[in-house]
């Protein structure tokens, strides 16, 4: 495999728990080559794997905003807001 030919890097959505009960949908790079998690986002984007070198392109990145999700699993055990004295 060529290194100094910029490749894309991997994209996948990782869901992980915030603040210890919601939970965040985050998008994460990964390199191409050996899948380092690149702490890539919209305001930083590396040039290089720091883990391989890997030559790095992010043309056409589509960068997605953090996203919350409903803590769902906890729907039933617990009554929210109703009588919460504000
Ligand atoms: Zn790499």
């Amino acid at each position: 495999m060529i290194k100094w030919i910029p490749r894309k890097p991997k994209v996948e959505m990782r869901v992980y728990p915030k603040y210890g009960f919601v939970n965040v949908r985050h998008q994460v790079c990964f390199c191409p080559r050996c899948w380092h998690a690149l702490n890539a986002g919209p305001g930083y984007q590396p040039n290089y794997c720091s883990e391989c070198g890997q030559r790095l392109t992010f043309d056409g990145m589509e960068w997605k905003a953090d996203e919350l999700l409903d803590s769902t699993e906890r729907r039933g055990s617990y009554e929210p807001d109703q009588n919460r004295v504000v």
